[in-house]
């Protein structure tokens, strides 16, 4: 992307930090097929509520130079960057493929190379209407910009691959469905705003051509260890493939229910990204769904996997003008077996193990799992307690095992605790004094001390909305960062 090269604003002031990074035309210079050129909206207000100085440090900037008016102008009123691109794409959403998606209220504003070599986007959303909105309004609630940071945050905490917010700037509110809402606009940081949805709609306007020329540039720029390799377009497939089974196995791991894996929002580079009417597990129930509007379940919290298996099937279609249809098939096999080695691996080490036998380990799963079922433990909270409470004691006083915890089990839940704890005990047998120890630091190190259920999102919005009081929110990223 071009960069105006002002060195000074409308104020004449000095230059802003953002306006000099490393910025390329990745995208822009591909094909003007991907994208509608478009302007932001003008709003009235900006109040800058969240900078993720955490972020700064990967684009070279140091946070002590760069102000809250270089946000303001760069993240708000997006000054310093000629382009912006509402980029094009389709997707199928509750499993009917819709031609009218695209960026609605977003565009994506600057692409730049990171001090780790990894190209990035800054994308918008909340920016206003472009061609793609259909009737809608463009606009983004302040409540959903603070929900989208703080997923960003919490997932980027819990290790997982995932897009963050780098900016969340409070505009003028607007009406919605009849009541006045505050609103805002959030920039987005992430590896790349290209979808599956991106293919599919290649292939909706039978562009072949197209299809590969956008592969290529996915390659080059997202798996460029594959670039220019023999058979790189189905090693790309089949890591995707790979990367995707492992994002799931994460979500799973730490009870993220996603709420809206349509294909339009599934990177193509298998990270976690778009965060609306999400939530992490309060009980261990598999049934849960995070978002109202999905009546059938289909984006429950157990169809998860299945779900980005039958997306990566999808993807199929499109790639299957460049590549091998029947190779793609045999990698996608494999995807069940990989969701499960990565979903074990990321269980063992939220339970303090490295590596178990695999029948110790579906054993000691199934049973957490029942145990958090049945007695309807807070999913996190038991995690969590499992690290804080952990002790070396355990190994030689099995009565000691989750004693001491901050929820309480009664009545018949107690049978299923003691099967639990008799059943955490005799691994714990099997461990040396010295791996004992490690398992004390894994808890520790694998394991959210902060959790954010619905509760904590509720009460951190109702500061926000009853006090203007922005002290829990701040005081939630800051722990989060630490
Ligand atoms: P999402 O559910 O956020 O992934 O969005 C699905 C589609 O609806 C995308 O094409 C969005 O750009 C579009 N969209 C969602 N909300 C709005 C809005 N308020 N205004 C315009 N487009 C929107
Ligand atoms: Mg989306």
């Amino acid at each position: 992307m071009k960069n105006e090269g002002q060195k000074t604003n409308d104020e004449g002031q000095k230059t802003n930090p953002f306006f000099d990074l490393n910025y390329e035309s990745a995208l822009e210079s591909l094909d003007d097929e991907f994208f509608d050129r478009v302007q932001p909206a003008k709003f009235s207000q900006h109040v800058l509520r969240f900078r993720n100085d955490q972020l700064l440090p990967i684009l070279g900037l140091n946070s002590s130079t760069v102000r809250d008016r270089h946000f303001l102008e760069f993240c708000g009123h997006f000054r310093g960057i000629q382009s912006r691109l509402a980029l094009r794409y389709h997707g199928y959403q509750f499993g009917q493929y819709n031609p009218y998606l695209g960026d609605g209220r977003g565009f994506l504003y600057g692409q730049v190379r990171g001090i780790d070599g990894q190209l990035y986007d800054f994308g918008t959303k909340g920016s206003g209407q472009t061609p793609h909105s259909q009737s809608r309004d463009g606009r983004l609630t302040l409540k959903g910009g603070v929900r989208e940071v703080l997923a960003g945050e919490m997932l980027h905490y819990c290790g997982i691959k995932t897009s963050r917010s780098l900016s969340l700037i409070e505009t003028e509110a607007f009406t919605r469905e009849g009541k006045l809402v505050r609103g805002s606009v959030m920039v987005r940081f992430n590896r790349s705003h290209l979808r599956f949805g991106t293919f599919e709609r290649l292939d909706y306007y039978d562009r072949p051509d197209l299809i590969q020329k956008l592969l290529d540039h996915v390659i080059q720029y997202y798996y460029s260890h594959l670039w220019q390799q023999p058979d790189s377009y189905i090693r790309f497939y089949a890591e995707l493939v790979e990367r995707v089974a492992q994002l799931v196995a994460q979500w799973m791991a730490v009870g993220f229910c996603h709420g809206v894996l349509n294909t339009d929002n599934m990177s193509i580079t298998g990270e976690s990204f778009d965060y609306g009417p999400y939530a992490f597990i309060d009980t261990y129930n598999p049934y849960f769904t995070a978002a109202a509007f999905d009546r059938q379940g289909r984006y429950s919290y157990r169809n998860q996997p299945s779900i980005c298996r039958w997306n990566l099937e999808m993807l199929q279609r499109p790639l299957s003008a460049v590549i091998n249809i029947s190779e793609m098939e045999a990698v996608l096999e494999t995807f069940p077996e990989l969701y499960t080695q990565y979903y074990h691996q990321h269980m063992l080490y939220k339970l303090g193990f490295d590596r178990l036998s695999f029948l110790e380990t579906e054993e000691l799963i199934d049973l957490t799992l029942q145990f958090l079922f049945l007695t309807k433990v807070n999913y996190g909270q038991f995690f969590c307690q499992l690290g804080q409470r952990f002790s070396p004691e355990w190994r030689e006083d099995p009565d000691s095992i989750l004693q001491d915890l901050e929820f309480l089990v009664s009545g018949e839940d107690i049978t299923i605790l003691k099967r639990w704890c008799w059943l955490y005990h005799q691994l714990l047998l099997e461990r040396s004094p010295k791996e004992i120890q490690q398992i004390a630091q894994h808890l520790q190190q694998v394991n959210p001390t902060i959790l954010l259920r619905e509760s904590e999102i509720e009460s951190i919005w109702k500061a926000i909305s009853k006090q203007d009081n922005w002290q829990p929110f701040i005081d939630f990223i800051k722990l989060r960062q630490l």
